[in-house]
């Protein structure tokens, strides 16, 4: 059962992925659940990742994450927040080799934090994309006072999840070389 504030946090950030920190009682994780079909950010982000294939056949394409924000501090970074999720999804792009429609998807995990904006243009932490915290390294992300915008790590870690060469099969056959046609489908005869 969801309690009170997982509700709130959840109307609150089902337009906008911005997700007001001091909402959370200090070292209390809170799980937060997503799909493209109720939140409009996810289903932003489901479709840039299909906005490059322009594939004809459907498919129920859906992008799913749960996402625990844990807010903390410590004297070196002040407050922040910890969030730990998974991000699934399922959708059709264009084979690279013979450019038929096939569904592909993937499934991973990530964690990050979140601290704040200032140290963006700490000369320290400019080459920096992770960091140790709380005995873990954590992919780096910056909150702007307090608000953090989790599309951020979900769209990253779905970017990365995502085969930027997807195939129909392992061992497609590809196009024709001389005549184009597609050799999974019919045997041209040509080599
Ligand atoms: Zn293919
Ligand atoms: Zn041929």
């Amino acid at each position: 059962m969801q309690n009170e504030i997982e509700l709130r946090i959840r109307n609150e950030i089902s337009e906008k992925p911005i997700f007001l920190i001091s909402r959370l009682k200090d070292s209390e994780p809170t799980t937060l659940y997503f799909n493209n079909k109720d939140t409009s950010w996810v289903d932003t982000i489901l479709q840039s990742i299909t906005a490059e294939y322009d594939t004809e056949e459907n498919m129920d394409e859906e992008l799913k994450a749960s996402v625990t924000v844990k807010r903390d501090s410590n004297s070196e970074f002040g407050e922040y927040l910890i969030v730990t999720g998974s991000v699934e999804g399922q959708y059709m792009a264009s084979c690279v080799k013979c450019l038929d429609d096939s569904p592909q998807s993937f499934s991973t995990e990530f964690q990050g934090v979140y601290i704040h904006s200032r140290y963006e243009n700490d000369p320290e932490y400019e080459e920096v994309d992770d960091v140790f915290i709380e005995d873990k390294v954590l992919d780096l992300y910056f909150h702007e006072r307090g608000k953090a915008d989790l599309s951020e790590a979900l769209t990253e870690a779905a970017v990365l999840a995502i085969n930027p060469y997807p195939k129909c099969k392992e061992e497609c056959k590809g196009l024709c070389g001389q005549c184009g046609e597609n050799k999974n489908h019919n045997n041209c005869g040509h080599h």
